[in-house]
């Protein structure tokens, strides 16, 4: 009797210090912990809310550290899971990692568009106005606006040394040529007009009267402008007449599919060819014979073209050559 009342006395005392020990075990590997997901994304385990708080607080300021007025945001708000983990997992997971991968930017950007054409972007709003303030001061008619937009990754954002660059640029290739001209000018060697680029290719002379294509001066983008770009770019007025350069044979009057638009080419002898690119009208065939002057097209802004301009192309024997030979002879 008594042996059997000391059995269960043990067997009791043993039971509840296995217990015990098994639960101080416990809690001291274990720990409380919230599960986090975002979007049904598992992200990691925090000790608490507060914790997910922080991190995710360091995340924000490292996209402000990038541009200070930065959107960021959750696509959805994070849901927590009360949960046990094992001391040490708090410290192995990378909860920087996967929140960062579920954070969403949105910067605000100011594009600096010039006659279409994007040319500076920047983060701050008052940095764009100050280029196109100073644009608009030093070319007066020109055609530039900023555009906001929003973006999820800032990429090609403009330095300041690069804007001034590109700004130095369009102010020389908006620079208004020296003379003004209202009528085609039909006697020759009379104006130099400024040659900006000059490659000192020989080329034959083209011999009779000469005469500015248009009455317009302004050149929009000069010869060798940008890579390719084989023309010097007369700015003006949609349908105002073009003339030809020189008296010759028309040898192309229509549709071009390389980027021209209505185009017309016309062949002064001596291999020497002049093209007149993106024209809203076309008044001459091929096989006619014009003079000097002669309207031969409106100006307009067809084919690859931002804007109304001619582009007025020299080759010689078939190959392009700087037209301010040409056009430096008038
Ligand atoms: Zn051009």
């Amino acid at each position: 009797m008594l042996s059997t009342l000391k059995f269960i006395l043990f067997t009791a005392i043993s039971l509840v210090m296995i217990f015990t020990a098994v639960y101080l075990t416990v809690l001291n590997t274990y720990k409380p912990a919230v599960k986090t997901y975002i979007n049904g994304e598992f992200i990691g385990y925090f000790s608490d809310e507060q914790q997910f708080d922080e991190v995710y607080n360091d995340l924000v300021a490292e996209k402000q550290n990038i541009d200070e007025n930065v959107k960021v945001y959750l696509e959805s708000e994070p849901t927590f899971e009360q949960s046990y983990i094992r001391d040490s997992l708090l410290e192995e997971q990378n909860v920087y990692t996967n929140l960062r991968a579920e954070i969403k930017t949105e910067y605000t950007i100011y594009e600096l568009v010039v006659d279409g054409e994007q040319q500076m972007t920047f983060t701050a709003e008052d940095q764009a106005e100050n280029y196109i303030n100073q644009l608009k001061s030093e070319v007066s008619d020109i055609n530039a606006t900023i555009e906001v937009e929003k973006v999820s990754e800032l990429e090609d954002v403009t330095s300041t040394e690069r804007a001034d660059d590109i700004l130095a640029g369009i102010v020389d290739r908006n620079k208004p040529v020296d003379l003004p001209e209202e009528e085609p000018q039909t006697t020759t060697n009379t104006t130099q007009y400024t040659a900006s680029v000059y490659n000192g290719a020989v080329a034959p002379v083209a011999d009779g009267t000469k005469v500015w294509p248009t009455v317009y001066n302004r050149i929009n983008c000069d010869y060798l402008g940008y890579y390719g770009h084989n023309g010097v770019d007369i700015g003006g007025a949609s349908g105002t007449p073009i003339y030809a350069y020189m008296g010759g044979t028309v040898t192309f009057s229509g549709w071009d599919t390389t980027g021209y638009g209505n185009c017309v080419k016309i062949s002064h002898g001596n291999g020497i060819v002049t093209i007149y690119a993106h024209c809203s009208a076309l008044y001459v065939s091929a096989g006619q014979q014009v003079s000097a002057g002669q309207t031969i097209a409106g100006i307009g802004m067809t084919g690859w073209a931002t804007g109304n301009h001619l582009h007025f192309e020299v080759r010689v024997n078939g190959v392009p050559v700087n037209p301010w030979i040409y056009l430096n002879q008038i």
